[in-house]
């Protein structure tokens, strides 16, 4: 197995994904399946994990932003359906064919500009709708006749209709409300028009965990699948249990006695009031650990410690209620005695979400997958 050499590390609980996938299916109507959305790295998570344990939980298909991501997880052996959600270049359009990779399609000229390439295999193609999200998609009935017209040519195949919903996961829900209204608008017209079966796949976590009864053929699952709540109105609803997979662990490398009044870190904002014990520990903004989180507690033997002075790119220093050996575990996500330190807490006191915490640790932490509490795989930065 790789390994690495730092005592720096981000753990990712792969029994807790496959219960989060196993819950939702569980919950979803028969006819219902499973899109495993694992963007960008699989949310921080990391992808190729995610999706094998995802897939073998229950998950027919997976969903990424990029080609490049989608090819990244063809190369590691996985052949199960894999939808691009974003735009991809036209040119691009016949890698995706010869990887049986499906894009995702709303312009015209696109379609026009794939059909002059060279290309035998077969694309699949999924027609993106915008009925409020104001990002990509068709927005009218005559943008998506145009659409289907141009799909005259034999190697091109409609597999799919999808949308995306901007506010699911909102107490106020009249903009979802409005949503599902526009998108039945455009399915009716579609339907006239359209003979062949498609699949219709149109909810978020927050969509599928609120209106499973809604979902028609697929949800794609992102967030919960990860086991972080959409919103903190979806988490109050208590829907379906979710099992967080992420934890972000380091130890001390350094423990010193400060005495009263010496400063600690670049600027010398932070002024030890008395004699303290200060520890340091590797990890900094370059892990994704951003200066905005001075302040922030940690868990060291089960107990909250704060960060004291700037965060620096590679370490950080943090107050100690007494010495502790170097070596010392440090946790700064996750659970240590009776305490746990949420990925919602990072994300409040940075002024963002759950969502982009996971994503903004960065390659250079070393990811550790665990199912059944034993080490099954590592990644770290020379194996990306
Ligand atoms: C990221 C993404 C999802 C997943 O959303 P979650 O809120 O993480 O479940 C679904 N659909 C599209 C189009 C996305 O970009």
């Amino acid at each position: 197995m790789e390994t690495y050499y730092r005592d720096t590390w981000v753990e990712i609980q792969l029994d807790a994904i496959k219960h989060n996938i196993q819950s939702l299916n569980d919950y979803l109507p028969d006819k219902t399946g499973i899109y495993a959305v694992v963007k960008a790295n699989g949310y921080g998570h990391g992808d190729i994990q995610v999706a094998k344990t995802a897939l073998a939980s229950g998950a027919q298909a997976l969903a990424v932003s990029l080609l490049d991501e989608a090819l990244k997880l063809r190369k590691a052996g996985i052949s199960a359906p894999i939808l691009v959600l974003g735009w991809v270049r036209p040119c691009d359009a016949p890698l995706a064919a010869a990887h049986n990779i499906m894009l995702t399609f709303f312009q015209e000229e696109w379609l026009q500009q794939v059909k002059q390439y060279k290309f035998k295999e077969r694309l699949t193609l999924h027609m993106k709708w915008d009925t409020g999200m104001g990002r990509i998609g068709v927005r009218t009935i005559e943008e998506m006749d145009a659409l289907l017209t141009e799909l005259d040519d034999p190697r091109l195949h409609l597999q799919g209709v999808f949308t995306h919903f901007a506010s699911a996961d909102e107490c106020n829900l009249a903009h979802y409300t409005k949503q599902v209204e526009r998108f039945h608008v455009l399915l009716q017209a579609f339907c006239r028009r359209w003979k062949y079966p498609v699949e219709l796949h149109t909810g978020n976590s927050a969509a599928s965990m609120r209106f499973p009864e809604q979902m028609h053929h697929k949800v794609r699952f992102g967030i919960g699948m990860y086991g972080l709540p959409p919103s903190d109105v979806v988490k109050d609803l208590q829907l379906i249990q979710l099992q967080p997979a992420f934890s972000l662990h380091s130890k001390l490398i350094h423990v010193k006695k400060v005495e009263k009044g010496e400063s600690i870190s670049y600027g010398a904002t932070y002024t030890t009031e008395e004699n303290e014990w200060i520890g340091t520990v590797p990890l900094g903004y370059a892990d994704g650990w951003m200066r905005k989180l001075q302040g922030i507690d940690v868990l060291i033997n089960g107990k909250r410690m704060p960060i004291v002075g700037r965060i620096c790119m590679d370490q950080l220093m943090v107050k100690l209620d007494q010495f502790y050996p170097i070596g010392t575990k440090v946790t700064f996500i996750g659970k240590q005695g009776d305490d746990i330190i949420k990925v919602e807490e990072i994300a409040r006191y940075a002024d963002t979400i759950n969502y982009e915490i996971t994503c903004m640790i960065s390659y250079r932490v070393p990811r550790v997958y665990v199912e059944n509490d034993a080490v099954v795989q590592v990644d770290h930065v020379t194996s990306y």
